[in-house]
């Protein structure tokens, strides 16, 4: 036995809203053994299990009656290098950012879009994270997954991830699949991506014409540092919503009242809109209700001033997303995991 259970303890450090509920039981895992023993512990009790990364997903409405189980296993390694394309495979209890940086300082080119995203490596494909035109798919090469229900470990391809818009398979078939280790295909040659928003501003900003991997990464952190709240200082859990892709009817409908309309063609013929920009406009940016409340700067942003509940938060959202359907007669979805 080498898993340590504790009873009754405070998941606040452990989610990035910072919302103050306890888990029943609770535990972390260091090695497949450890995760091997939770999936008993809890098949001889009848017990849920909840299995968590660094909590920046997730919004807490109650105490959580099962144990939760923080993937904490730590390694990275390069699987094949042929001098051009390398594969490297992480553990799904190591951080992202700093993942993200030792690929770069290993001169490696493909996650420097996804910097600063909080969260663990295993739980990255869960919702396929993206950011400034880059998704974890581009780079994807597999996974390795124990099923919950059987107990078999199996490998996942990028097909049969079933990767979308912040989603995948594993969003699906929420609770089956616990992500071990991931593997991703990266590259000694920069292929950059820098149309997308501001990135390329910023970098010309600093004077830098002919960018690296690195400098992308740098140009991004500066961006997000800016604009989003610092879970550490504001809870949050990044965007509340995701981005609603409309019939372009519906789209050119919303921009004969509203002009200034943020939209995003799609190759399906639909239209992307911005979420924040909606609820901006509906007058919601800045709003403080007790404790919970819309960022000040970023609308998409629900933040916890302190105290706020998960239900407070959640109350929040729902009147949010009652008030853009009344609108716009879009439908928001809420992008963290509720529970
Ligand atoms: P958690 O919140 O712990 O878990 C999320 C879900 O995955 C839960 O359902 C959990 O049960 C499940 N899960 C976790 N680990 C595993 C595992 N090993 N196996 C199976 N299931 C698992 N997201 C983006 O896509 N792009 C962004 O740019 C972005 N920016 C953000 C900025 C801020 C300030 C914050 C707070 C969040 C942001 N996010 C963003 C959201 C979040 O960082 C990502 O979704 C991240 O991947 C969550 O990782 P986590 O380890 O914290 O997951
Ligand atoms: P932004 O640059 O203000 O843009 C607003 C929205 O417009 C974004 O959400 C983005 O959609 C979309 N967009 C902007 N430029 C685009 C382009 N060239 N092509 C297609 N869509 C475009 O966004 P932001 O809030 O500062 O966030 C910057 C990036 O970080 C975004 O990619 C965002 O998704 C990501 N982010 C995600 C989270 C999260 O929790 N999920 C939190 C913070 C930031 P997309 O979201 O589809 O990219």
């Amino acid at each position: 036995m080498t898993l340590q259970i504790q009873s009754d303890v405070s998941l606040k450090p452990f989610n990035s809203f910072g919302v103050d509920v306890k888990a029943q039981w609770f535990a972390q895992a260091h090695s497949d053994e450890d995760v091997r023993e939770a999936l008993a512990y809890c098949a001889q009790r009848q017990l849920p299990l909840l299995v968590i990364g660094g909590g920046s997903n997730l919004l807490l409405t109650a105490d959580v009656r099962a144990l939760v189980l923080r993937m904490a296993t730590c390694g990275i390694r390069v699987l094949s290098d042929d001098g051009q394309r390398v594969v490297v495979e992480a553990e799904a209890g190591e951080t992202w950012h700093p993942f993200v940086q030792w690929t770069l300082e290993q001169g490696l080119s493909g996650l420097e879009n996804l910097s600063l995203i909080p969260g663990t490596v295993g739980a990255a494909p869960m919702q396929n994270i993206g950011a400034y035109g880059v998704e974890v798919k581009d780079v994807f090469v597999g996974l390795s997954a124990l099923d919950r229900q059987t107990g078999e470990l199996r490998d996942f391809d990028l097909a049969q991830c079933q990767f979308a818009y912040r989603d995948s398979l594993f969003k699906h078939e929420a609770g089956r699949w616990l992500i071990l280790r991931v593997r991703f295909a990266l590259n000694r040659a920069d292929h950059l991506h820098l149309e997308y928003g501001p990135v390329r501003q910023r970098l010309s900003e600093q004077g830098i014409e002919r960018p690296t991997a690195s400098d992308v990464s740098r140009a991004i952190c500066s961006i997000r540092s800016e604009k989003l709240p610092d879970p550490a200082v504001l809870g949050n859990a990044g965007s509340f919503f995701k981005n609603p892709v409309v019939p372009a009817e519906l789209a050119a409908q919303i921009r004969q009242s509203h002009p200034g309309l943020v939209g995003y063609p799609q190759a399906d013929g639909q239209v992307k809109l911005a979420a924040g920009w909606l609820i901006e406009q509906a007058g919601w940016k800045g709003f403080r209700d007790a404790d919970a409340g819309v960022h000040r700067l970023q609308s998409l942003v629900l933040v916890n001033y302190g105290a706020a509940t998960g239900l407070q938060l959640l109350a929040l959202a729902r009147r949010i997303q009652r008030d853009i359907a009344e609108r716009f007669n879009v439908e928001l979805e809420m992008e963290p995991n509720l529970y």
